[in-house]
């Protein structure tokens, strides 16, 4: 620790929500030097979708290694990745009746959005794209630039150009329909808004809070893309892989986005990777247009073709539901509890967010929750939502755990903070075993 606080950048930030040095990991738990075991219910901000060092990936990854496989290969032909390609093909491409070129954008979530924005410019020859508010895309200039985040975007040092912010699926609360608001702009010629080049959207905003855009709402704006030319492009960078439930989050309305990004979970290891998806019309690259140096990495390649294997059949996504339902379940019992301090629980599969009305309470109940053994973080513009992202494959005996170190957190701070509050006891343990 003494030599983090002596050299490494004031940037840093979630060593500050969670002040261990961390050594070890298996599954849905971390260790620290002390040997403390923690639950993981943040899965790495959705990289560790399946887990921390799952063991089937690692022996294929050690098996690798240990023959002298190719770790780098900037986009050279390779075997890891030919078997990456037909395993995504025939296992997630094929079976959904998909059709999307694969371009390897370089190795994190930003990579894919760059890549995605630039290419919907070149295509459509327009300049502004068009995103939502509390999107999050990234840090990099282009992705900050479709960023709702004001202290994020400050932190660019120039102005954020080209890029138009729109309400997101319920902004206004369910009086006024956001479709309905953004076709009046781009139909008038008057609004002072540009017809954009894409429109990009998260079907779940993650970091802006769990805000969950409803699924008539995301068919509504693919058509109104087509209606207006703008490409559609989908964020899946957090809640793809599986976190909703089905691979992609889009499934269950039936979209088939112009672009899709893809990133943290694709490797299945936490090892940097991202793919950017382009319907096979719209690969109008040039060779080498969009170039870097880590967009072959073959050991991210190998995981990420065995993390497929997850999605042979329908059953992953059934149990991720389930579980995904129990969760929801159970924080709807302490937003019920403890109404006057929460707000009802919101997400859509193994994405869960609590949204707190007082400032200040969630950081303090994620930082007790650490005290007590246990890995989560808040999410929102203000920090005030709760986020429940615990690894995919959990077992119910650990999810149970995680939930309850949750709830006695809560009852301790919330009984701390706000003694008028209500505190009423949540429940016997095994009451609340029941809900799993
Ligand atoms: N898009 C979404 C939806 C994200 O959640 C993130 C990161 O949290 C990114 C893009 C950026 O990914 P990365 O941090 O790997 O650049």
């Amino acid at each position: 620790m003494e030599i983090t606080e002596r050299i490494e950048s004031r940037v840093r930030s979630y060593c500050h929500s969670f002040p261990a040095v961390f050594d070890k990991a298996e599954g849905c738990f971390m260790y620290d030097t002390q040997g403390r075991e923690y639950v993981d219910f943040f899965s790495g901000a959705g990289a560790l979708n399946y887990g921390h060092n799952p063991p089937h990936m690692k022996e294929k990854l050690l098996e690798y290694i240990e023959r002298n496989g190719l770790t780098h290969s900037l986009d050279m032909v390779s075997t890891a990745k030919e078997r990456l390609l037909g395993q995504f093909s025939s296992t997630i491409l094929e079976p959904r009746g998909l059709e999307y070129k694969i371009q390897f954008p370089g190795p994190t979530g930003t990579n894919a959005v760059e890549a995605a924005l630039k290419l919907a410019r070149k295509i459509t020859g327009r300049k502004k794209i068009i995103s939502f508010t509390n999107a999050f895309h990234g840090m990099s200039l282009g992705s900050l630039s479709v960023t709702g985040n004001a202290f994020k975007r400050n932190g660019a040092g120039i102005p954020l150009m080209l890029s138009d912010t729109m309400p997101f699926c319920g902004y206004f609360g369910e009086e006024l329909d956001t479709i309905d608001y953004m076709e009046r702009f781009l139909s008038d010629t008057g609004s002072g808004v540009d017809l954009a080049a894409a429109v990009i959207v998260e079907s779940v905003q993650a970091e802006g809070g769990i805000n969950v855009a409803a699924f008539d709402w995301l068919q509504r704006l693919a058509e109104l893309c087509r209606r207006h030319g703008m490409l559609l492009i989908f964020d899946e960078i957090q809640v793809g892989c599986g976190r909703t439930g089905p691979f992609f989050s889009f499934e269950p309305a039936g979209l088939e986005p112009d672009i899709v990004c893809l990133s943290k979970s694709i490797s299945g290891y936490g090892l940097p990777m991202a793919l950017t998806l382009i319907k096979p019309a719209w690969d109008q690259w040039e060779p080498g247009e969009h170039n870097g140096t880590f967009r072959g990495h073959n050991l991210a390649f190998i995981t990420a073709a065995e993390a497929l294997t997850y999605w042979k059949s329908d059953r992953f996504t059934e149990e991720i539901q389930k579980k995904g339902k129990a969760v929801h379940r159970r924080l709807q019992e302490i937003a019920d509890q403890y109404s006057r301090v929460f707000q009802p629980p919101r997400g859509r599969g193994m994405i869960q967010g609590l949204p707190c009305s007082q400032a200040g309470l969630a950081k303090k109940i994620t930082r007790t929750a650490f005290d007590r053994g246990l890995i989560m973080e808040t999410a929102g513009p203000e920090d005030n939502v709760l986020k429940f992202m615990p690894p995919l494959i959990i077992d119910e005996e650990t999810l149970t755990r995680g939930l309850e170190i949750a709830v006695e957190s809560i009852e301790e701070v919330v009984g701390r903070a706000a003694p008028s509050s209500n505190t009423v006891a949540l429940g016997s343990a095994a009451e609340r075993r029941e809900t799993i």
